[in-house]
């Protein structure tokens, strides 16, 4: 500064430093506040820290008080009162240099004293090899923040800026403030909902511990920007011209997501950058809470939405207090485009969270809800500090993730966490990790012991699934699953598994009692009355007959009511057809030879295989194959599994389902009928269909034990075009 009296008296003088002046510019003023008079604050603040940190140079060797500047900066883009943004100016002063709580209160009152005080005592946090000491700091943050939430938002402002410069830092010093970020301020930031917060450090953590994805990842993206940006023009465009129509006031514009989510998604659904289609999102802002509704409807009406990808947070907000709408549609040439619509108040909660709430206060009254809930859950806490003499690590550890009490959070192996209601399961955690390890899900390791899937999770678990091929949701995990979405796929996996083994069964039972009573020359009748019994579909028809609700007695009284009812049907049960005929003797269990019996419909066992029986409450024994995937995996049902043996006569017949594939090609059906029936095996029941060139044939075989079942597999195999043959569960 080349007038000396410009330090002092700038305003005098004139000239006021720039840094100071696009401070200034930055900040907002309060309703009822004079601009003048918050102008000469600030000053006396800046020039107070500027002169107080003199000297000071920071890692990238530029004056410290810059870093004073920056924080200040983030603050009023946060809208941040100017007690804040004073704050922010002074947060390192009591720290870093000569000044006293007693000279802050002096020269800017005791808020502001108090604010800078809060911030010091945070201090800098150790990480990991001083675990305890840091858990203690931590400690002393919350006991801070309970007093005043203030100082944890310049602490964010504080830790922000740090992390945009971290490069200037020894490169382990750099590994441990990031890690330290995303173990407890960045969940810290999503639990006070200040989600742009968040996802600045999340970026920031992402490209100081992974340096190589990030670079990756910020390559494929500029190299892309052009197409992506036009794109977002037009859509951005298109919508504009919509609302407009619609007298819809809002600020259409696209947002680029962060590198690390794009990243998060690519590890997590295993895909490529390219096949990322959300790379970008379509964020409205409108003036009132029914025009995100209007809005809404309006860009449904122009573009189909994706069912599932809706989500109304509006109706029912976050824990967090995040409200807004996401939809995604298929836009523009056919490619899904995500879209968020909120007013700009829940924008502002969105980006700062509670922060967001001295911005509104003014404005917002007494409706404050959603700030009172996060000071609630900061007493709770601070409540628990205080009367307990609790371990300063355990402390850390509820800091880290036990940050509400209806929710928990565990760990992936690779160490990433998953939010989780109270009471989840690992098959909850399976299904929220993806829907495809939820359904092949077959056991669990907790802290890396296996554990019954139906296993309560605690907050901090190390949770690991082992998944099966051939595994599926079964009936036993809907007593113990406690998120919707676990619920619901398995719900629907077994609605549909369901359908299918009843509709097979009832063309089977169909066939089977016509076949008896000399009447098979009245299926195609039958399979087409559907509509006469109220079903839209010959499956429907099949399917009831296949649970059993109607029976084939009454669809041919229905049909041909004049015959006599002379036939003496003993109607076909499903167990008859598709379980060993020798149902209730087959077996014998630990030397008691009556009890109850009756095969595992999956799996189907015959004498030879390894049998496990399973007791059912009322039902007696269910017997299973030793392989079979639909025994139970939980703890508290093992000593419900007893071993069985086989109690046969060598003559016995079992009935085996063979599922063979091979090439569609004349004659296919003939050769195997043949190779099967040349060994004196009574074929029951055969069905093949062909579809592009490939033939799938299921036969029903009458066998004794499993070596003879061998002998007839070995023979089939020879059969020229066929590739596979699999003992088929139903
Ligand atoms: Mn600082």
């Amino acid at each position: 500064m080349q007038n000396p009296l410009a330090r002092f008296v700038p305003q005098l003088a004139g000239e006021y430093p720039k840094s100071f002046l696009k401070l200034f510019d930055q900040v907002s003023i309060p309703s009822g506040m004079d601009s003048e008079e918050i102008k000469q604050n600030l000053w006396k603040a800046y020039e107070y820290g500027d002169r107080h940190h003199e000297g000071q140079k920071r890692k990238s060797g530029k004056p410290y008080f810059e870093h004073c500047i920056a924080v200040a900066e983030i603050l009023a883009s946060w809208n941040m009162d100017p007690t804040m943004i004073i704050g922010g100016l002074l947060h390192d002063t009591i720290e870093d240099t000569n000044a006293s709580h007693t000279d802050l209160v002096e020269n800017f009152g005791e808020d502001v004293a108090i604010l800078v005080e809060g911030v010091t005592k945070l201090g800098d946090i150790e990480f990991s090899t001083r675990e305890e000491q840091q858990a203690g700091n931590f400690m002393k943050m919350l006991l801070s923040v309970a007093k005043d939430l203030r100082v944890i938002i310049i602490k964010f402002a504080d830790r922000l800026h740090n992390m945009r410069t971290i490069e200037y830092m020894p490169r382990i010093k750099q590994h441990r403030i990031a890690m330290e970020t995303r173990d407890v301020y960045s969940p810290l930031a999503h639990r006070l909902g200040m989600a742009k917060v968040k996802w600045q450090l999340d970026d920031l953590i992402f490209k100081t511990l992974n340096p190589m994805a990030y670079k990756e990842i910020d390559s494929k993206l500029k190299s892309t920007t052009k197409e992506r940006e036009r794109y977002i023009k037009k859509v951005t465009t298109a919508l504009n011209d919509e609302l407009v129509k619609y007298d819809i006031e809002a600020n259409v514009y696209g947002r680029p997501k962060s590198h690390h989510s794009i990243y998060n998604k690519m590890s997590k659904q295993e895909k490529s950058f390219e096949d990322i289609y959300d790379k970008e999102a379509i964020r409205i802002i409108v003036e009132k809470m029914e025009d995100c509704y209007l809005a809404l409807g309006v860009i449904h009406q122009n573009y189909n939405p994706v069912q599932e990808r809706f989500k109304d947070f509006i109706a029912t907000p976050k824990t967090n207090a995040y409200q807004s709408i996401h939809t995604t549609v298929i836009g523009p040439e056919k490619k899904l485009v995500e879209i968020q619509i909120r007013t700009e108040e829940m924008e502002a909660t969105a980006e700062i969270g509670v922060a967001a709430h001295w911005k509104y206060k003014e404005r917002k009254g007494k409706d404050s809800k959603g700030m009172d809930s996060h000071v609630g859950w900061l007493r709770d806490l601070l409540d628990i500090l205080q009367s307990e003499e609790s371990d300063p690590r355990e402390f850390m550890h509820l800091l880290k993730i036990d940050l509400f009490s209806d929710e928990i959070f565990v760990f992936t192996p690779k160490g990433a966490l998953v939010q989780l209601p109270v009471s989840a399961t690992p098959i909850d955690f399976a299904f929220k990790v993806h829907t495809e390890v939820g359904m092949k899900c077959l056991g669990a390791k907790v802290n890396q012991k296996v554990v019954p899937l139906n296993t309560m999770l605690k907050n901090g678990d190390l949770v690991e699934i082992i998944t099966g091929k051939n595994q599926n949701p079964n009936y036993g995990w809907l007593k113990f699953v406690v998120t919707s979405k676990a619920r619901n796929k398995i719900h629907r996996f077994l609605k549909e598994a369901n359908r299918e083994a009843s509709l097979k069964l009832g063309e089977e039972i169909l066939i089977k009692t016509l076949r008896r009573l000399k009447k098979l020359d009245l299926q195609k009748e039958i399979e087409s009355s559907f509509q006469k019994f109220g079903f839209q579909t010959k499956e429907q028809l099949m399917e009831v007959i296949g649970n059993g609700t109607m029976t084939v007695r009454k669809i041919l009284e229905k049909i041909t009511p004049d015959s006599e009812p002379d036939f003496d049907l003993e109607e076909e049960t499903p167990s008859r057809f598709s379980f060993g005929t020798k149902a209730t003797k087959g077996v014998q269990l630990q030397g008691i030879k009556d009890v109850m019996v009756s095969f595992g419909k999956c799996c189907n066992p015959i004498p030879g295989d390894e049998m496990l029986g399973f007791i059912t409450r009322g039902r007696g024994l269910t017997v299973h194959r030793f392989s079979c995937t639909s025994l139970p995996l939980l703890n508290e049902q093992k000593d419900r599994l007893v071993p069985v043996d086989w109690d046969v006569e060598k003559t016995d017949l079992f009935n085996v389902r063979l599922k063979i594939t091979g090439q569609d090609r004349k004659g296919i059906l003939k050769d195997l009928t043949e190779s099967i029936s040349s060994q004196n095996i009574n074929i029951k029941s055969v069905d093949m269909r062909g579809k592009d060139s490939v033939a799938t044939a299921h036969f029903i075989v009458q066998v004794n034990n499993i070596r003879q079942l061998d002998r007839i597999i070995r023979k089939i195999k020879k059969v020229k075009g066929v590739d596979r043959i699999e003992r088929a569960e139903r």
